[in-house]
């Protein structure tokens, strides 16, 4: 996935503010194709949203149907669509949990900010491919 600088240190501002709780949002921009089928996701807009877990916000996290829609509309004004989401771990790896897989939506990426010690520790990037599967990928910050 390509992720512009300013976007990417928006979501590591979130991941700290929303301590001690899991933050999430959703990541609107581009599926670029290449004449391979290979898909890159290219963020232009992040959406913060509320984790609406009741319970264990420190190890989970959960986005609203209806804030979802809302943030899919929005973007779809702006010529996007939504590419993925983003959320935090609080003092685990940047792995991905069973709930997360499957959170992801085919042809998604997902990218996960682990935070240690209220730092942002590791970043990591997964994509759903559309059989199914799900991969690690490649994070690319651009200016
Ligand atoms: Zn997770």
């Amino acid at each position: 996935m390509k992720l512009f600088r300013r976007p990417f240190e928006i979501i590591q501002e979130h991941a700290v503010r929303d301590m001690p709780y899991e933050c999430c949002g959703l990541l609107a921009g581009k599926r670029n194709v290449d004449h391979r089928g290979n898909i890159e996701n290219v963020v232009y807009e992040i959406a913060p949203c509320n984790n609406c877990l009741y319970y264990g916000k420190e190890h989970g996290f959960e986005i609203s149907h209806q804030e979802y829609l809302a943030v899919e509309r929005e973007a779809e004004s702006m010529g996007f669509v939504i590419v993925g989401s983003y959320h935090s771990h609080i003092g685990s790896p940047a792995v991905p949990s069973r709930h997360d897989i499957d959170f992801a939506k085919p042809g998604h990426s997902m990218l996960i900010i682990s935070l240690l010690n209220s730092e942002p520790k590791a970043v990591t990037a997964w994509f759903r491919r559309e059989s199914g599967g799900f991969h690690q990928e490649q994070i690319r910050v651009v200016e």
